[in-house]
């Protein structure tokens, strides 16, 4: 788990890194699904950014950033698909997301 890293990330995007109860699911047809105790949206769950529908939040706003382009220009927007390397280039990209806005602070 990267719980620091993702929350940061999020935060850092303008996104709620929603609280809720994991305990207190509401079942709703197949899905488990939450209330947000601080914005009080209906969700899934928090940004993880190794997965590639999270993941794909975290590219699009990267690519929008001029501080980013560097870290965005070393990696092939083809090699986040799929689910064993794409894993691992999702993960580094984040890290390195993540490494630029902590030295930002
Ligand atoms: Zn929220």
């Amino acid at each position: 788990m990267k719980e620091e890293r993702d929350r940061f990330i999020t935060e850092y995007m303008g996104q709620c890194w929603h609280d809720y109860d994991i305990d207190k699911p509401i079942n709703t047809y197949s899905l488990e699904a939450y209330i947000c105790k601080k914005c009080k949206g209906f969700i899934l769950g928090n940004n993880d950014f190794t997965t590639e529908e999270d993941f794909q939040r975290l590219w699009i706003w990267a690519k929008e950033q001029k501080n980013m382009a560097d870290i965005v220009a070393k990696f092939d927007e083809a090699s986040f698909k799929g689910s064993e390397a794409g894993i691992n280039n999702r993960d580094m990209f984040a890290d390195a997301v993540y490494t630029r806005l902590k030295d930002r602070k």
